[in-house]
């Protein structure tokens, strides 16, 4: 059937899309127009996203798998490494079909439940002061299949250990806002219901701020999907000091962005505040912090600062962050701390810039 519309793509072969990065309404437009026909789409799609099987594997598709992969790329990814934290923490190193490396970390959490952290970007450009994956700058950005990829390969290494993969978080390599399209893309795919199926409030999006692109993921998912904001200030003479965007958009812009996100029921916004001691964590500043948090319904995550060679910082004590903790206390600011997770293998946050495999 459609025979005669094979033609058309076929003049493009440079031009293929990566076949785990197709939403399923683009699957169902590619089908149609390479003439297979879109009433196979929620087969494929099934196929590949929640049976993660190769294209000729899947059931009743016949001579449809070679046409689709005529017209598609599936380039391979796989697990090039896995370091195993003793607190059960794994760091994973995805070699990537052009030899590019990123990194993602799983991380147990209660009962048989696991977390994976994914990677966005191949490096980053934001050139965060504090973070690892800053110093390498940016390679280039993960297609929306790439980053899809690094979640099946995680789900098949969590399934055949036993644990189920529920949470994803967007807080590998990358800045998943300075790259949305691919993002938006991958959430998409990873939400969908006929694939890998992973509820709205189970995928976090952390972001260092690119404002107009948070308020564009405010559209897209209208709230459903956690969306994480890394501050790590309360002034913007210290978020300008330690983040390069924040020139861009400033404490109040950010604020004006939070206010208008929607927060379906009691969901809260993720505010991540990575305790730098003698920079971030003083009283004046954390005053700041408290105001701007006001009339947000937000949780403030601190993390320890975790260090990485040539790092400008150091990591604080445990009496340090409970001391920012205290601060937020006295002044009713919902908080919670992330203690490190994968240090020993530099799994941890902002620990991800290759240093074993280069
Ligand atoms: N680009 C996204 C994802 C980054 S990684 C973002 O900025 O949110 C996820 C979190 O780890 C961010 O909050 C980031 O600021 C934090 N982080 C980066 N380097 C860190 C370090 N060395 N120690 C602790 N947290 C760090």
């Amino acid at each position: 059937m459609h025979a005669d519309a094979l033609p058309v793509l076929e003049a493009a072969p440079e031009g293929r899309p990566n076949l785990l990065g197709l939403t399923r309404p683009a699957l169902a437009i590619l089908l149609d127009r390479i003439g297979v026909g879109r009433t196979h789409a929620l087969r494929v799609f099934r196929g590949l996203h929640a049976l993660r099987l190769p294209l000729d594997a899947i059931p009743d598709l016949g001579r449809h798998a070679a046409v689709i992969a005529a017209h598609t790329r599936r380039p391979p990814m796989r697990i090039a490494e896995a370091r195993q934290s003793p607190d059960g923490t794994e760091k994973l190193v995805f070699a990537l079909a052009d030899g590019a490396r990123v990194e993602g970390v799983l991380i147990p959490m209660k009962g048989d439940r696991v977390t994976l952290c994914v990677s966005s970007q191949v490096g980053c450009a934001m050139a965060c002061r504090f973070c690892a994956t800053g110093t390498m700058g940016l390679t280039r950005g993960l297609d929306a299949g790439e980053i899809v990829a690094q979640v099946h390969a995680a789900t098949a290494r969590v399934a055949a250990a036993g644990g189920r993969l529920r949470n994803i978080v967007f807080m590998g390599m990358g800045e998943p806002l300075h790259h949305y399209p691919a993002t938006r893309d991958a959430v998409r795919i990873l939400r969908d219901d006929g694939g890998p199926c992973f509820k709205a409030r189970h995928i976090t999006v952390s972001t260092v701020g690119v404002v107009p692109k948070m308020r564009q993921f405010a559209r897209d998912f209208g709230g459903r999907v956690q969306l994480a904001l890394s501050l790590h200030a309360g002034t913007d003479a210290t978020r300008e000091a330690i983040i390069p965007l924040a020139k861009r958009y400033g404490m109040e812009a950010l604020r004006r962005a939070c206010l208008d996100h929607p927060l379906p029921g009691s969901r809260k916004l993720m505010i991540e505040y990575v305790v730098l001691p003698g920079v971030n964590d003083g009283p004046d500043e954390i005053d700041a912090l408290a105001a701007w948090c006001r009339d947000l319904p937000c949780l403030v995550n601190l993390i320890p600062f975790n260090p990485f060679a040539g790092a400008p910082y150091r990591a604080p004590t445990a009496d340090e962050v409970l001391r920012v903790a205290t601060q937020l206390r006295a002044r009713k600011v919902p908080h919670s701390v992330r203690w490190p997770r994968g240090r020993s293998v530099a799994g941890a946050c902002g620990q991800l810039a290759l240093e074993s495999t280069g």
